[in-house]
């Protein structure tokens, strides 16, 4: 395997005998099988739009599938040999573009091991020039940040054919061979799709469930028993709120969910009592004292400890082997009520000692407005980046010409040293030093 697309990776290099985030070789393999063969469709399919014959369910499976394949989302083979297998369905549905097709336009396994083999040809590595690499790798993990906010957004009915369209576009430029400055051009574009993607989530999330509005949010625990929810889907939390208010449960947000407690709409619900612990790194301490059932509905999910894997669940493009799924009918219903029912023999949740100090979130865009003439002038960026959606919110700033950004804790492994000189002159971008010394230049405003 090869991997180097977050933060994580091995001495900033790359992963390849098993991932930090613990993503092991056979996964990788058909991961980038996975990619491989959504580059083919894209080809066909964009060929097809041209005549007004696309696959209209292209779009949302192309995203489906780069977002499960970012960083700590699923880690489960039987989820990847079922994608693979409809994505070459849905590829060969669709017209043949010509005599002369790239081989990801009609390669097909024949077995399991024609696809760890062909894997380790379509990787990463399968592109020999650094910069050429550096460049279309970037693309990439764009694309994956742009599909996983696209498929938040589209999980509440909010969809954009641009978006999908530029996603394909993006995949199937891999395919040739392209100049340098029309690669740079494609990451702009990425990053200006990302814009537009990130204003589609945010309409989805305010229409359905109003402005978030500043929140404080409990740290202690209560004496019922609790359900943990965790990632991003904000329409896992609401079915999981409604199906559990009247359950004698409690539910908790981790980590990547806090940010619920500040919409509107969830704050009917008073069994939602609060926050538990800290972000994903801290999942395995924490979801063992949990007690409690936890809800993994996106990123980030850790490989889990045996004490507590038994009342671990994922949902949507989440998966680990071993860990209960929970599917979602052909209308969106997801049915909670195993969850809940292991939530009532469940005991409440073991304090973490956090101090009972709350936490705030609800900073959004209309809070922020509200007090915009104090803060502008006081903006500099300093990006803690990790993933790929991170990666995509750097292009985003980046094309809307957003200059002097900080990046850190590490610069991405896939910047190659050729790329980094052309993201340090054209936008001033500057790496990481230290806490200290970052903090007194920022204030400073240099
Ligand atoms: S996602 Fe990150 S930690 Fe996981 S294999 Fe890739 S680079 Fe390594």
């Amino acid at each position: 395997m090869f991997c180097y697309q977050c933060e994580e990776t091995v001495k900033g290099t790359g992963c390849t005998v098993k991932g930090v985030c613990g993503k092991e070789d056979e996964i990788a393999a058909y991961q980038d099988l996975l990619i491989y063969i959504c580059k083919g469709i894209s080809k066909r399919n964009l060929a097809a739009m041209e005549k007004g014959e696309g696959d209209p369910k292209v779009g949302l499976f192309i995203a489906d599938s780069l977002f499960s394949t970012l960083t700590n989302v699923n880690f489960d083979k039987a989820r990847f040999s079922d994608l693979i297998t409809s994505a070459i369905n849905m590829r060969d549905n669709l017209p043949v573009t010509g005599n002369s097709e790239p081989d990801a336009c009609t390669w097909k396994p024949k077995s399991e091991t024609d696809i760890l083999e062909k894997a380790r040809t379509v990787g990463i590595l399968s592109t020999s020039n650094e910069d050429v690499r550096s460049l279309r790798s970037t693309l990439l993990f764009g694309l994956k940040g742009i599909a996983a906010y696209y498929t938040h957004a589209s999980i509440l009915g909010k969809t954009d054919e641009s978006i999908t369209t530029f996603l394909q576009r993006g995949l199937a430029s891999t395919l040739q061979d392209l100049t340098v400055p029309e690669m740079v051009a494609l990451l702009m574009e990425c990053g200006s799709t990302g814009v537009t993607t990130l204003s589609l989530l945010d309409e989805a999330n305010t229409s359905a469930y109003g402005n978030p509005r500043i929140t404080n949010v409990k740290t202690t625990v209560g004496t019922l028993p609790g359900i943990l929810i965790t990632g991003h889907d904000l329409k896992d939390m609401e079915q999981l709120l409604e199906q559990s208010k009247d359950a004698g449960v409690e539910v908790y947000t981790h980590g990547e969910m806090l940010p619920a407690h500040a919409y509107p709409a969830f704050k009917k619900y008073t069994h939602l009592y609060g926050n538990y612990g800290g972000s994903w790194p801290h999942q395995k301490k924490e979801f063992e004292r949990f007690n409690g059932p936890v809800l993994v509905t996106t990123n980030c999910i850790v490989p889990p400890a045996d004490s507590y894997r038994d009342r671990l669940f994922t949902t949507g493009l989440t998966g680990y082997p071993g860990v209960k799924h929970i599917f979602a009918s052909a209308g969106g219903k997801k049915d909670f009520s195993s969850i809940i029912d292991l939530a009532k023999t469940s005991q409440p949740p073991q304090d973490l000692g956090q101090g009972g100090a709350d936490l705030i979130t609800g900073c959004a865009h209309d809070a922020v407005l509200a007090i915009a003439d104090k803060v502008v002038n006081a903006v500099s960026y300093n990006i803690a980046w990790y993933e790929q959606k991170a990666l995509l919110v750097l292009l985003s700033l980046l094309s809307l010409g957003i200059k002097n950004i900080t990046l850190g804790p590490k610069l991405p492994a896939f910047v190659s040293p050729a790329v980094l000189d052309v993201l340090v002159k054209n936008f001033d971008l500057k790496p990481n030093t230290t806490v200290d010394a970052d903090l007194a230049r920022m204030l400073k405003g240099l």
